[in-house]
This record gives C-alpha cells, structure tokens and sequence, in this order.
C-alpha cells in the first residue's frame, strides 16, 4: 500500500494511491484510517513530503562500496548522524544550492525508513513492528563542508537538503531492494540494499537505543557507492524498487 499525503484545493490531506488514483482516507496514518469514498487523479493533486519527521536519523557508511571510495575504514556500529526538519521537501521541489558557503552539493540516494510507532529500546527482531513503510531519500551534501567541518551539521542541513517522498509504501522488504540515482537522466547509483553493513531493522533497534523515534521520524540508512556532484539546473531522480521515484531539481 502507498500511502501518500497531498494537497489538493488548498487542504492537506492523506490517501492511498491506486495506479493513476489517489483515494483519500479519514483517520490517522499511524493508527486507524479509512477509505473514504474520494478518488482524484493523481496528476490533480500535489504530493507533499509524506510525513513530517520530528527528526531525521542519518547513517554515514552503511556500504562497504561507499566507503571505499571515500577510503573510510568500514565502521564497527552505525555511524550516525541528523539533518533539520526544515530541510526537508517534496518530491518535484527545488533543492537549492547554497553558494554562499559551498562549491560542491552532491546527491546521496538513499532508502528511507519511516517510523511509525513510538520506539524505545527495540530489540532487532521487533524492530519490523516499529516501521510503517519506507520511501526514497536524497541526503543532498555539501561535500566541501563535510571534509572541512568535524561535526556533519552544516554540510547536511541546509534548507531543501532532505527531499523525501513520493509516498510511503508499507509492503517490502527492505533487506533486498535496488536503489538506482539518475542525474539528468545518467544513472549514476545502482545497488541492493542488502549490500548494506548495517540492515534496517538493527539500524531502529540501534537508534532506538540512543533516542526515542516517534511516529514520522525518518531514517535514511546510508548511500550506496557512485556519489557526485550537482550544479543548479540539473535534475536528480533517486528510483527505489517497489517504491517509486523522487526527483528533484537543483537551482541557484
Ligand atoms: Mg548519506
């Protein structure tokens, strides 16, 4: 199921998309909802990032090709990291390139897990019960900044940074799923998620132990190998099998 949040005559609201259809549902995503019986193209409404996380909990390294090539050594437990709230945008939004502090923004396509109930403490083999779905993720980076700052803050958390979308689909199976990057067209990253160091589910389980995740919290698992760099006016497609694609263009 695809669960989509849209805006459609000036009201947000929240449905399941049905091949070209858009079916709004009543109730809370996170608990019980309903379809109601309004259907709209999807073409006629404008999909919104499909949650607002509290938080975004990034993973640094989680493919061992990734961190070859940026010659980091492979971590021993996952390497986290956050980006804002107020980085985040929709699926079709501009992401928008801070030339005021940085020469080179790159993409980073990433699987997105969407939290969906409280999580405290999970234990891995529980951890599936605390996911609603997951959706595509482009952890945009400010490369310089990153080789520059100690801390991540900066170079991941500038406004636009975190597109995520289109939807959320809650049925696959996040251990094997092909994550593919095209800019303009070029594909650019090409890879399964079960090349990952780190699986999803001990990624909650070991977030879970550091902080409380609440419903509407993403965490994007780390990129595979194949980053690069952006320049405005190009455009930048992160296509998650069973998923859907995020696209996203860059400006000045
Ligand atoms: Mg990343």
């Amino acid at each position: 199921m695809k669960l989509a949040r849209f805006l459609k005559d000036g009201l947000r609201k929240f449905g399941i998309v049905e091949g070209e259809d858009i079916i709004e549902i009543e109730g809370s995503i996170f608990s019980n909802f309903q379809k109601t019986s309004i259907t709209h193209k999807l073409n006629s409404v404008k999909l919104l990032a499909p949650c607002e996380p509290s938080k975004i909990v990034a993973i640094g390294l989680n493919y061992k090709a990734h961190a070859a090539e940026f010659n980091k050594p492979l971590p021993e437990e996952p390497m986290l990291f956050m980006k804002p709230s107020t980085a985040v945008i929709r699926t079709g939004d501009e992401i928008i390139y801070p030339h005021h502090m940085s020469r080179r923004v790159d993409y980073e396509g990433e699987l997105g897990v969407v939290v969906g109930k409280r999580a405290h403490m999970i234990r891995k083999e529980d951890a599936k019960d605390y996911i609603l779905g997951y959706t595509c993720f482009n952890d945009v980076t400010a490369r310089d900044l990153q080789g520059k700052d100690i801390q991540y803050t900066r170079a991941k958390g500038f406004d636009t940074f975190a597109p995520i979308g289109p939807w959320i689909e809650t049925n696959l199976n996040p251990l094997d799923v092909r994550i593919e990057t095209y800019l303009n067209g070029e594909k650019k990253q090409d890879t399964s998620t079960k090349d990952m160091i780190f699986d999803v589910y001990h990624l909650l389980s070991f977030v879970s132990h550091v902080m409380t995740l609440i419903p509407g919290d993403v965490i994007a698992t780390g990129t595979p190998s194949g980053v690069g760099k952006m320049k405005p006016g190009d455009k930048v497609e992160i296509k998650i099998e069973g998923i859907g694609s995020l696209v996203n263009t860059i400006r000045n």
